[in-house]
């Protein structure tokens, strides 16, 4: 057995029962088991107890009758003895599922009422106090033997109960094990699993270091050469010497870099996505100026192709919103972009629509659109919000279409369809990129597409409604000229490891008006500091030697109020907590452009400087010298008139420097404005202002 009985019966119980039986009928019980432990007991008599079971004679005695008893179980329901003390006892086998476990005993009883002289006899010949024996003996239960079929029936029905309830006890104490042992199993493995999931979670978040880090390190590797490509064509761009023609190549090598820039910026962008680094930066803003912006620069490339570009936007359309200005129109570009990319013949629609004009203004209405696996949730489109909407934009084509097949492929990253006959440029990573901006927004992407008739992208991004007075202008930056007259001289340190960005800055900011020295690394920043005595200092962060960090923070101990403003290539945020608590003003990301570093010192430095004038500001200073040109032109001999007119009709440019190089000698003036239009190919403009000259 693999249990104890105490474990599967309930003696407790089982004693109470017998107690009250024995009150009843005088009947006494006791369960022993196997092994002679008594489990309970009624009754018990002191005859037995404190007589024939204390004198070891009588006790031998006693065994032999439990021997006899236990001998002759078997043999039916039950097995009774008159022991040679004189008693009788009764027994009763108690089976749990064929396993004899314990017997229930009655006895100690006489049949018939006691031979007074045989017990005195017996309490002599074993040395018993004879009173106290005979007083044990009365309380001896006298029950005649017609009476015993009865109880031994109860007796054997007690047995088979005890069985029956042990059997069911047993089985529930083995579920109950079992369940335990499933329990403890599943907890194992849960626990197991916690640690691998942790480690397997340890493992992805240690590779996501790794890769932010080995991005981190590609994008000032990449970084920092484009910076100093981008940064000395608008150098060069700045020197008026260089030819028409130089500046046309430098346009170009400007150009590739910005592509190549957007390109390392993608992957940048991706990656920063995947790794959580980038976030929603909401601001109020002009839609409709926005899309007017876009649109500028989707009509040229479209028109480049032969393509109609058509932009609708539904009346009634919020014109001033708060979203993610620069991710709206990062996703509006990449898939206009797109849509003319892949589009040789017909054109693009660009369709802007409010969430409740879906119904009426969607194309194809019947159209199932292959919703993007996280779709949002939409609001009722009947349900006025009155201080956000969703705005849907559709980017139609008539291009060469998407396979069904392909239509979720293509925003997964680097997925360029194979199909494509020859090779268009791009990175593969626009769709990806836009869809991760559109549910960071908390938007939907999905497309629409008939292979050979073209396709539609649609987005639906939600927005706050906002007011004119919010709108904050992107505006585009002047350039610097120089340091406004008058302004103090102040001292500037360059510090940057790598040669060509050392230089680029130092010229940059010598060719202003700032006077300017530089260094290497962080030591020789120190040295400068301290004889020098700058009033401000560029500190690149990544260096030899001694990084910015580290100089910084030694400037910082005998220098407080110098400006250090940190130059890092590093694309994460973490790089600011870094510099900004090593003691730097402020930081900026390189490639920085001109107008970053100017606005840094004005910001920092207090200085002042004198702007090229705005496009618009030229050319109204350019319309003024034409008007005060043409009276200059009448001033003018009549012979040199008509020889610059005959020379600009003939096209002989040798004529025509040779005239304006005499006109300069009395008016340098009207020959600067003359040698403009020349430069620019403006001929029509010299006889222009020739005939309007001379006219009046
Ligand atoms: P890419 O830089 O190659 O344009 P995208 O992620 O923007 O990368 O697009 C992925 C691919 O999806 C493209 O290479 C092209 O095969 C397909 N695709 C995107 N837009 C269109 C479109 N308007 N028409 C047809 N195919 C498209």
């Amino acid at each position: 057995m693999k249990y104890h009985i105490s474990q599967i019966i309930d003696l407790s119980q089982l004693q109470i029962l017998m107690e009250s039986l024995y009150r009843a009928s005088g009947i006494n019980h006791a369960l022993i088991d196997n092994d002679s432990n008594v489990l309970t007991a009624v009754g018990w008599q002191d005859i037995c107890t404190k007589f024939h079971r204390v004198n070891p004679l009588t006790c031998s005695r006693c065994l032999e009758s439990d021997l006899y008893i236990l001998k002759h179980l078997h043999e039916g329901p039950y097995v009774g003895y008159r022991c040679p003390q004189g008693l009788v006892d009764y027994a009763t086998p108690v089976f749990i599922e064929g396993e004899h476990v314990a017997n229930i005993f009655t006895g100690q009883m006489l049949h018939e009422p006691p031979d007074e002289e045989f017990f005195r006899n017996q309490a002599r010949q074993f040395g018993f106090n004879e009173e106290d024996y005979l007083n044990a003996l009365k309380k001896v239960h006298v029950i005649p033997g017609e009476r015993i079929g009865d109880i031994m029936a109860f007796q054997v029905q007690l047995a088979q109960m005890l069985g029956t309830s042990g059997l069911n006890r047993m089985r529930n104490i083995e579920v109950e094990e079992e369940l335990r042992a499933f329990n403890r199993a599943l907890e194992q493995k849960v626990e197991q699993r916690t640690v691998e999931l942790a480690n397997a979670k340890e493992r992805a978040e240690s590779a996501n270091r790794a890769k932010s880090v080995f991005l981190a390190n590609m994008s000032h590797e990449l970084r920092t050469p484009l910076n100093a490509i981008l940064g000395f064509c608008a150098l060069m761009e700045r020197d008026n010497c260089i030819t028409f023609n130089l500046k046309e190549d430098l346009s170009v090598i400007s150009r590739s870099g910005g592509h190549l820039l957007g390109l390392i910026n993608d992957i940048l962008d991706m990656s920063k996505v995947e790794a959580g680094h980038i976030h929603i930066e909401k601001h109020s803003f002009d839609l409709i100026d926005a899309i007017s912006g876009i649109e500028q620069m989707i009509r040229l490339r479209a028109e480049g192709k032969d393509l109609q570009f058509i932009v609708e936007k539904t009346s009634g359309l919020p014109r001033y919103i708060k979203t993610d200005e620069r991710k709206l129109r990062q996703i509006l570009i990449n898939l206009l972009t797109n849509a003319v990319k892949y589009t040789e013949k017909g054109g693009v629609v660009l369709r802007i629509m409010q969430e409740h004009d879906k119904q009426d203004k969607s194309i194809r209405e019947s159209d199932i659109y292959e919703r993007d696996i996280h779709e949002h949730d939409k609001q009722d489109s009947d349900v006025k919000n009155v201080s956000s909407t969703r705005l849907i934009f559709d980017i139609e084509d008539t291009g060469i279409g998407i396979a069904p097949d392909d239509r979720e492929r293509i925003f997964e990253p680097f997925v360029q369809l194979s199909s494509m006959k020859r090779v268009i440029e791009g990175t593969g990573l626009g769709l990806a990129i836009s869809r991760q901006f559109v549910h960071l927004m908390g938007g939907s992407i999905s497309v629409n597409s008939e292979p050979g008739k073209g396709s539609t992208f649609r987005f639906d991004i939600p927005v706050e409604f906002s007011h004119m007075t919010d709108v904050t202008v992107l505006q585009n930056p002047r350039r610097v000229i120089k340091i406004f007259p008058g302004e103090p001289v102040y001292r500037i340190v360059v510090v940057e490891d790598i040669e060509f960005n050392r230089i680029l800055l130092v010229r940059l900011l010598s060719s202003v008006g700032f006077e300017v020295r530089d260094a290497a690394n962080g030591e020789d920043a120190i040295n400068l500091a301290k004889t020098w005595k700058p009033h401000f200092i560029w500190m690149d962060v990544k260096m030899p030697v001694m990084d910015g960090i580290e100089a910084t923070l030694r400037i910082r101990s005998f220098d407080p109020t110098v400006t250090i403003i940190a130059l890092t290539a590093n694309v994460f945020d973490e790089d600011r907590e870094k510099v900004l608590s090593a003691g730097c003003n402020d930081f900026i990301r390189k490639p920085f452009r001109e107008s970053d570093i100017f606005s840094m010192m004005e910001r920092h430095l207090g200085v002042k400087f004198l702007y090229e004038k705005t496009e618009d500001e030229s050319l109204v200073a350019k319309d003024e010298r034409e008007i005060l040109s043409r009276d200059a032109i009448s001033d003018l001999p009549f012979t040199t008139v008509n020889r610059l007119r005959k020379a600009v009709a003939e096209v002989d440019i040798e004529t025509v420097s040779a005239v304006i190089n005499e006109i300069r000698r009395d008016n340098a003036a009207l020959a600067g404005l003359l040698t403009e239009f020349v430069d620019n190919y403006e001929y029509f403009k010299i006889i222009e202002l020739l005939e309007n000259g001379t006219r009046e």
